[in-house]
């Protein structure tokens, strides 16, 4: 059978839509294997957030061909649209999919290569199923963003607010439990703002939470990055007393700096920020938060970069995303003029980056000796353990069984690595 790979670029909205790609090819027969392996097609979903997201949508579809020049390569998202807008081309993609139509991927490829048909007409051997890989789903429940940050341009192409109808949201959960999912993640443009009021059909984000948590064999509910202030009380209750509730939430900070916040026209300071988080931690203990940080935004000085390094010290993100502000065409920030200069930029990249990784680990640190629930997702090529995700989103290496792959089994946390903890299978 033919095989096929994958790879994400950007937000979890695009994760979920390359999920959605994967699994019509998976239904049409394709075998899927990891992306770092040859394959004979490959599927590129891009990202435009920023010029750096470009520059790796445009390497990955590079990295695709080299691995096997043979090969389909595939580009759609984001970055393919702009590609197609600007009437650009990319010499390694030998297929763009507009961003509109990217769940018809698998299509349009047997569309352009017939021969996939043949092949996929052919009979697998001795009747043998094909692979599947089946841990952890992203499953979208809105989209929409009307917030309109200085520096982002979702607002102006996704400008609907729209929360998908609970009973569907409902069905599709069930219907990815029954599929061998154990770990359901809750995305959308911004998640916080699910409910009523743009067509839930009743529930908020908690209480959808809440109803998924009555899904039978779903073992674990994530929230994928939910804003400051949209974190109600409610939701921190629930993450606090239900069992199904992962103790992590994903929220932007973005900057740690009330003015350089003022200027990107995110809704909060920092004073709010950390206020947020002690609130969360008061109730969840050690709730592992993860983030977004944006550096180099106009306007931001030595003292404003450094209120942010105070935040990452102070909440210790059990991981952060680092990323450098580059103009995105037609956003407020594109014309502000007192842009960072890209020299300083690098070098505060490095510089927090430094930081982050030491209070990332300074967090995890403290979790060692406890007992975490671990989805063992894959075995590592570098160290051959086995390799999964905890409750509190820890990256987990630990000796298994293969046969383990899927599962949610209880590990002790014993010691730090360079990227996460090394644990030991417990019956605890
Ligand atoms: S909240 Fe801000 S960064 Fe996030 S999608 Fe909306 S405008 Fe963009």
């Amino acid at each position: 059978m033919p095989t096929a790979a994958f790879t994400t670029l950007g937000c979890k909205v695009n994760q979920y839509e390359t999920q959605k790609i994967l699994e019509r090819f998976e239904s049409l027969g394709f075998d899927i294997v990891p992306f770092d392996v040859p394959a004979d097609v490959y599927v590129i979903n891009t990202c435009s957030v920023t010029q750096s997201a470009e520059a790796k949508s445009r390497q990955t579809v590079r990295r695709a061909a080299r691995q096997n020049p043979n090969a389909v390569v595939v580009m759609t998202g984001c970055y393919a649209q702009f590609t197609l807008r600007r009437g650009e081309t990319l010499d390694e993609a030998h297929l763009v999919v507009p961003n509109p139509d990217k769940l018809r991927t698998a299509d349009y490829l047997l569309e352009h290569f017939p021969h996939f048909k043949a092949q996929l007409a052919q009979k697998r051997p001795n009747g043998e199923a094909p692979v599947r890989r089946r841990s952890r789903a992203v499953l979208k429940i809105q989209d929409g963003c009307n917030v309109y940050c200085s520096f982002c341009s979702i607002p102006y192409t996704r400008p609907v607010m729209r929360s998908t109808p609970y009973t569907e949201v409902l069905d599709e959960a069930r219907a990815m439990v029954q599929d061998g999912y154990r770990e359901l993640v809750l995305t959308g443009v911004l998640i916080g703002d699910y409910g009523p009021e743009t067509g839930s059909g009743g529930p908020d984000l908690a209480e959808l939470c809440a109803l998924l948590g009555e899904i039978d064999g779903l073992e674990r509910i994530r929230i994928s990055s939910i804003e400051p202030t949209l974190v109600t009380d409610r939701l921190i209750d629930l993450i606090a007393t239900h069992p199904k509730m992962c103790p992590h939430l994903h929220i932007p900070l973005q900057s740690g700096d009330t003015g350089v916040l003022q200027a990107m026209n995110r809704p909060y300071d920092q004073a709010f920020y950390l206020d947020l988080i002690r609130r969360l931690r008061a109730r969840v203990p050690n709730c592992a938060i993860s983030t977004d940080i944006m550096v180099g935004f106009p306007g931001e000085d030595e003292a404003a970069f450094q209120n942010t390094c105070f935040v990452v010290e102070q909440v210790e993100f059990c991981r952060a995303h680092l990323f450098r502000y580059s103009p995105r065409p037609d956003t407020p920030a594109e014309a502000m003029r007192n842009q960072v200069p890209d020299p300083v930029k690098a070098e505060r990249m490095q510089r927090l980056q430094h930081i982050s990784k030491a209070a990332a680990q300074r967090y995890a640190a403290r979790l060692l000796g406890t007992v975490e629930r671990v989805l063992v997702e894959t075995r590592s090529k570098l160290s051959g353990l086995m390799t999964g995700t905890s409750d509190r989103y820890l990256q987990v290496e630990f000796a298994a069984p293969n046969s383990l792959a899927g599962q949610i089994i209880p590990v002790r946390l014993v010691d730090l690595t360079p990227d996460g903890v090394l644990g030991e299978l417990t019956t605890a």
